[in-house]
């Protein structure tokens, strides 16, 4: 077994274990941003959309074809679900996302002018676009730090780094949010994000080459 580290018990050393986390991410990853391909805000926010219960890579084979099809938003809002549930169908929960798809668009024809909002709370409004969806889109596709992405990554890893006792996304943001400076909120899910899909992995982390090892003191860490 690995030995146990300490955990911080004042807030001073939390802060100084936070800042090394921080550190720790930087140095692994500089600059690392939003995997799904994307040439809009809009094609963003469909992806993101795709991307619920899926990979990212699977949605990246199927949105080229996608946005040929219906290059417009336009082309979106109008297209009958059953034949859009047909295009995305590898994506899975296709009904569901081909309502929200053209849900999306509708909306954003109509009530903002056929161009994204640029607040949460807008965002908010969008049929398919909950807070991860939203804070993505005004993340990555216009610099707006709103929040903090919290996938199934990031869930699990602030889990195991003791950054937060929650599960529920929604209180895992707020504790990040309250945590990190505004500064950070976009970095600090993509570099999660890559570290949960290359390092930090659901079953069997590789903790034997991870960076933040002497920091974790999490039971799911695993001797190298
Ligand atoms: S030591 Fe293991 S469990 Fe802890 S953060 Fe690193 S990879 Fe994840």
């Amino acid at each position: 077994m690995p030995q146990k580290k300490p955990k911080p018990r004042t807030a001073a050393e939390r802060k100084s274990r936070l800042t090394k986390i921080l550190a720790g991410l930087d140095k692994l990853y500089p600059n690392v941003t939003c995997a799904l391909h994307h040439e809009s805000a809009w094609q963003l926010l469909v992806a993101t959309i795709l991307s619920a219960q899926c990979t990212d890579e699977r949605v990246n084979k199927v949105t080229p074809g996608l946005f040929a099809k219906y290059p417009r938003i336009e082309d979106f809002a109008a297209v009958n679900q059953g034949e859009l549930a047909q295009d995305i169908r590898s994506t899975g929960f296709f009904n569901n996302k081909a309502k929200s798809v053209i849900g999306a668009a509708r909306t954003v024809l109509q009530n903002f002018g056929g161009q994204l909002p640029r607040t949460i709370e807008e965002m908010l409004t969008i049929p398919g676009a909950a807070r991860k969806t939203a804070n993505v889109v005004l993340g990555t596709a216009f610099g707006i730090a709103s929040g903090v992405v919290v996938d199934t990554h990031v869930q699990r890893i602030t889990g195991r780094l003791d950054l937060t006792k929650h599960q529920d996304p929604v209180k895992i943001e707020r504790d990040l949010m309250a945590m990190l400076p505004q500064s950070r909120w976009i970095l600090f899910s993509h570099q999660l994000i890559h570290f949960g899909r290359s390092i930090c992995v659901a079953r069997r982390p590789k903790c034997g080459e991870c960076p933040l090892a002497a920091l974790c003191y999490s039971k799911d860490k695993v001797a190298p």
